[in-house]
């Protein structure tokens, strides 16, 4: 069966704005739910503008079963791309039942909705996070997941399990669990970007606003883990790379794979000071930082083996880390306060 129509929850976020751009470039016709909680409606019109097609857009939030489910009896929806979830690994800590709730709740309302509307495609936005610490570099899809560090990775973790259980019983519907390495970067065309509410929590966002002279400097949170230069390693992908792999994974889903999980990123380990050099390199501009007590719940290194996205989707990154870093900087200065 022909995928067309494509439901994807948090569509206006980082990651899902993206992804909705390469899904109307390869013919798709999204649909997108959102609540605005952690993006803007602005986005919607740069994508309509960008895309020069309409894009219908629910302002619902994903627990909400009653609007959820209206969503699906208007559109005859092929597949679904499930991004929309809390995310900051720190405030998830904090707010423990507030994380667990939003994120388990939201999948299991599109699960159930997914269910009773006889939607055969799904693909969850899982991470990186749920090798935990890794026993290896780089994770491999078949490495074992244990515990995450945070809330917000075992929901993730939780998810994962909650669709693998569906996927046993549910032989005919494709679901795929896709494991994000750190999305940097923004859009070539500089018009959509990663745009944090207050003080960035991660890295790229608050290097973009050191290097615009919006933050005086980044700390760089420890220097004595045991790694090359004592900084952390990560696995860090551009953006519209990862929105590819969704693509990807929805072509794959034509041939009737059941579950399947894949790691995408670079398959190449940067540490912050590496991120740093590469910034001030494609940029020309110094970033000022200092060093500063290591961050609670940071892992020293993970960064994820993508064979198995290489042969089975033909998934391949086109970004360097320095055009990652050139596209960030471009979308920071010509959206010095956020869309
Ligand atoms: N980091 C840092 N300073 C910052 C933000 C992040 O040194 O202001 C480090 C962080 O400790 C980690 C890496 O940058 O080693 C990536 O952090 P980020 O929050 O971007 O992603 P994470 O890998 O934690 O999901």
């Amino acid at each position: 069966m022909k995928i067309k129509k494509v439901l994807v929850t948090g569509g206006l976020g980082y990651i899902g704005s993206h992804t909705i751009v390469e899904l109307v470039n390869k013919g798709y016709e999204p649909i997108i739910i959102d609540n605005l909680s952690n993006a803007s409606i602005k986005v919607l019109d740069v994508l309509e503008q960008m895309l020069k097609i309409k894009i219908p857009f629910y302002q619902i939030d994903c627990t909400d079963s009653c609007e959820v489910n209206k969503v699906f009896d208007e559109h005859k929806i092929d597949a679904v791309i499930h991004f929309a979830a809390l995310k900051a690994v720190g405030e998830s800590i904090q707010k423990p039942a507030e994380y667990y709730y939003n994120n388990l709740v939201s999948t299991l309302t599109i699960l159930k909705a997914v269910q009773a509307h006889g939607v055969k495609n799904f693909i969850f936005s899982s991470s990186a996070t749920v090798y935990g610490n890794p026993i290896h570099v780089p994770c491999l899809e078949s490495d074992p997941i244990v515990n995450a560090t945070n809330p917000y990775g075992q929901t993730k973790i939780i998810n994962e399990r909650i669709l693998t259980d569906y996927s046993n019983i549910h032989k005919d519907t494709n679901i795929a669990l896709l494991r994000y390495a750190n999305p940097i970067g923004a859009h070539s065309s500089g018009k959509l970007g990663e745009n944090p509410n207050g003080i960035p929590n991660n890295l790229m966002p608050y290097v973009s606003q050191v290097a615009v002279g919006k933050r005086d400097k980044l700390t760089v949170f420890g220097n004595d883990y045991p790694t090359k230069d004592g900084t952390c390693i990560r696995d860090y992908i551009h953006v519209s790379d990862l929105a590819l792999g969704h693509v990807l994974t929805l072509e794959k889903f034509e041939t009737d794979p059941g579950l399947v999980i894949y790691n995408l990123g670079t398959g190449e380990g940067t540490s912050v000071l590496d991120l740093v050099n590469a910034y001030q390199k494609a940029t020309g501009i110094k970033i000022n930082y200092t060093f500063g007590p290591r961050r609670d719940g940071d892992i020293p290194t993970n960064y994820l083996d993508v064979t198995k996205a290489k042969n089975e989707l033909g998934f391949k990154c086109k970004y360097s880390i320095e055009d990652c870093c050139k596209t960030a900087y471009e979308f920071q200065i010509k959206h010095p306060n956020g869309y």
